[in-house]
């Protein structure tokens, strides 16, 4: 907590008594739980009723319609979860076996899976404090260094392996810098993923998150902003990369009456109707929910000014969704002391993930020092964020 001389222990019982007070129970109190509030149960039972409940349907093609609609990207494409949408997006991005992708190392490890899962390798650059989002700076200085421009691709020098694709992370719903790291990555012809997975609901200069790359992805994960139980979503404004998305994540199955022919190795990731129907109920309150997340994300700073005590606020020029509120501790020692006492009262908060290249499946990737990174690591603490 910011200032030197307070007591860190009566702000961390100030906290839970004011996290207690929000949520008017004595019981546990999660971080975020999901909420079924509107027409959820009728568009589910219609499902049912309909027969259609896998992976054909009417509701899979409004909950497309609607969510391009929302996001105002040209195309949406449903699939069974976000880490799918985002393998799906980058091998229609253009990354190979072999390849190299530019992330960030604080996110959430499916970040990385996906790029594993196109038998490529991440590489970690540093995100920025403000954001938490990948630092246009730090990637214009790691392409500077070891990126090189020739057959309208980029290359590392180093590996001497392509870079394919570029994919930032909108961390907790705080839009990442996204005009800084679109103009690096024309200038070396990298194209952009952006993992919008957190991030439904949250725009930067009135422009949704998932909108600016190439393809953008979104999760429906039961921890989400809104759910449909499990699904994802790929966006894009480019026409044939939807219908290959779409042929791709339909086992590349040839549209035709009653032929059985598919033409390319493609997935089941295909989003069921049933979840498609809770989709359509969910994303019906969203406006509401972010209506309730920025006043509760008010709340939360004004308890931080109060009580001096570091609250993350939405990134300039950007509309977060606050999917997850963010307190920033002093260092490791206060971290540890809040989670401790926090969680052993029944109020649950959790540290950032354990960054990327501290685990054993991704530490041998390349790296700029991840300054900002650790910085973080040490201090970003989740608070409970639940819808009222
Ligand atoms: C939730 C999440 C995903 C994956 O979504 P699933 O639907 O759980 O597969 C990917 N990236 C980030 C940053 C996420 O938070």
């Amino acid at each position: 907590m910011s200032d030197g001389c307070k007591d860190t222990r009566a702000q961390t019982d100030s906290f839970i008594r004011f996290v207690r007070d929000v949520y008017r129970t004595d019981e546990f109190i999660p971080l975020h739980e999901p909420r079924f509030q509107g027409r959820e149960k009728e568009y589910l039972l219609d499902a049912i009723d309909s027969t259609f409940v896998s992976s054909v349907g009417q509701y899979v093609d409004r909950f497309e319609a609607d969510c391009a609609k929302y996001t105002g990207a040209k195309y949406a494409v449903a699939t069974v979860n976000g880490t799918a949408a985002l393998h799906v997006a980058l091998l229609l991005a253009g990354v190979k076996r072999d390849e190299e992708v530019i992330t960030q190392a604080l996110t959430f490890v499916a970040t990385c899976n996906a790029i594993h899962y196109c038998g490529a390798e991440p590489v970690f650059v540093d995100v920025d404090k403000a954001t938490l989002g990948l630092s246009p700076l730090a990637l214009a200085g790691y392409l500077d260094e070891f990126a090189e421009v020739r057959d309208g691709a980029a290359w590392n020098k180093q590996t001497g392996k392509r870079i394919g694709a570029c994919l930032p992370m909108h961390t907790f719903g705080h839009p990442a810098d996204m005009d800084g790291i679109m103009q690096v990555c024309e200038k070396f012809q990298i194209p952009v993923v952006e993992d919008a997975a957190e991030a439904l609901g949250s725009t930067l200069n009135g422009r949704h998150c998932g909108t600016f790359g190439r393809l953008g992805v979104l999760s429906f994960n039961g921890n989400k902003i809104m759910t449909t139980g499990g699904g994802g979503m790929i966006l894009t404004d480019d026409e044939t990369l939807a219908k290959q998305a779409k042929h791709l994540t339909t086992t590349a199955k040839q549209p035709h009456p009653w032929q059985f022919v598919h033409d390319q190795v493609g997935f089941n990731y295909r989003l069921p109707n049933l979840n498609a129907a809770l989709g359509v109920a969910q994303l019906e309150c969203l406006p509401l929910f972010l209506e309730k997340k920025r006043r509760l994300a008010e709340r939360y700073a004004d308890w931080g000014k109060q009580n001096k005590v570091l609250i993350m606020a939405e990134p300039e020029a950007a509309c977060s969704n606050y999917w997850l509120n963010v307190v920033l501790l002093d260092g490791l020692s206060e971290r540890d002391a809040f989670l401790t006492a926090t969680n052993g009262q029944s109020v649950m908060t959790r540290p950032v993930w354990e960054p990327m290249h501290r685990l054993p499946m991704y530490r041998h990737c390349q790296k700029d020092a991840l300054a900002n990174t650790e910085w973080a690591a040490d201090r970003v603490v989740n608070i409970p964020s639940s819808v009222l």
